[in-house]
């Protein structure tokens, strides 16, 4: 049984947790942590709406770990490095293994290098290994393309596009997605860092370059708004015509001054309303060409908790060090 601890007990860490549970032949949950108040000192079954199950939600890292010994964390509170990093840090100096789905951790070897070289150095002092995983960043847009390429003789240019529908998600998306704006709005949003379309193509694209060997001049983003020119209307937001519906966002990678890797995460509510099919497409231009569909896409929220549970025992078998999932056994379901 792999003893495991899940820190950030919000939508992904409720979901991972629940999933743990399932998995009782290989995993055993020991233990949740959170800052949230309300969260606090309550029962995690309670919170989950089913029966008791004697785990309370802890805001003491260091008490949970000399007192429960895991040897898993997985680490779902923030997206940015330099948020995390200090519990990364106190994660691996306590021996134990980590993996976290913060959009940044999937391949900060780029954005952040002085980090991940003390991330890797820190997990190899002390015999553990950190992760960094995900539906997006961490598969759809990085790990399965680089997958894909693996069948190519040689590959020229690579254009993927996922596109999602934001309906079932609450307020905090809607405003960092820019939903609900006017353009102005958006455009205002987006120089003041409010609005920020997708987490993750710098990562994405340098995971994805490193692993076909591409030295990359430079990775370059634009952000547009979706204009709704029909009513469209969820639990949390309301758009007219005229209004932002979601975020265009591109992530471009060049080389010798030709974009050669180009994802596109256009992310909107009610994509159906304009007659827009989401899905994950991929299209690797080499020898053989490869066009790849999923439709509709895979969803965002049950793929993120599978990845992280999924990758529990390749981390624990794994030797120490930080790793991105380029570098690591291909993901699998862990069925029990
Ligand atoms: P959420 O806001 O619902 O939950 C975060 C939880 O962490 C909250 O309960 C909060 O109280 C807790 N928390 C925050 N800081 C903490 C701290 N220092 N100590 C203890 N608890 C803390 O967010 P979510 O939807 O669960 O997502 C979690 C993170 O994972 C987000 O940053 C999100 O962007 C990211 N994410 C990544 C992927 C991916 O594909 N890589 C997919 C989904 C979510």
């Amino acid at each position: 049984m792999i003893r495991v601890a899940v820190w950030g007990f919000g939508a992904m860490g409720k979901g991972i947790v629940e999933n743990i549970l399932e998995k009782n032949e290989t995993l055993k949950l020991i233990g949740v942590l959170d800052i949230n108040r309300e969260l606090i000192g309550k029962d995690v079954g309670t919170i989950l709406g089913r029966e008791e199950i004697g785990i309370t939600v802890l805001s003491d890292p260091e008490r949970l770990f000399n007192e429960a010994f895991p040897d898993v964390v997985v680490l779902a509170t923030n997206s940015f490095v330099e948020n995390i990093i200090g519990s990364i840090k106190l994660v691996v100096k306590n021996h134990i293994n980590l993996i976290t789905i913060a959009e940044e951790m999937a391949y900060p070897f780029y954005t952040h290098p002085e980090d991940s070289q003390i991330i890797d150095s820190l997990a190899k002092r002390y015999g553990v290994t950190v992760l960094g995983t995900g539906i997006n960043p961490g598969f759809i847009l990085d790990t399965l393309i680089i997958t894909l390429t693996g069948t190519c003789k040689k590959v020229k240019k690579i254009k993927a596009r996922r596109v999602n529908d934001l309906s079932p998600f609450g307020p905090t998306v809607m405003k960092t997605q820019g939903v609900g704006t006017t353009p102005e709005e958006f455009y205002k949003g987006i120089e003041k860092g409010e609005i920020v379309g997708h987490i993750g193509f710098q990562q994405s694209i340098s995971m994805i370059a490193d692993a076909i060997g591409w030295k990359l001049e430079k990775i370059e983003e634009t952000r547009e708004p979706i204009i709704s020119t029909v009513y469209r209307k969820t639990k949390y937001i309301e758009v007219t015509p005229g209004m932002v519906a979601g975020c265009k966002h591109i992530g471009r990678g060049y080389m010798n001054n030709e974009v050669v890797i180009e994802l596109e995460h256009p992310q909107q509510i009610k994509p159906e309303l304009e007659n827009i099919e989401t899905g994950d497409y991929i299209d690797i231009e080499g020898e053989p060409n490869i066009n790849l569909f999923i439709k509709p896409e895979i969803p965002g929220g049950v793929g993120t908790v599978a990845m992280a549970v999924n990758m529990i025992p390749l981390v624990v078998e794994h030797a120490p060090g930080f790793y991105s999932m380029k570098d690591f056994p291909i993901p699998r379901c862990l069925n029990q």
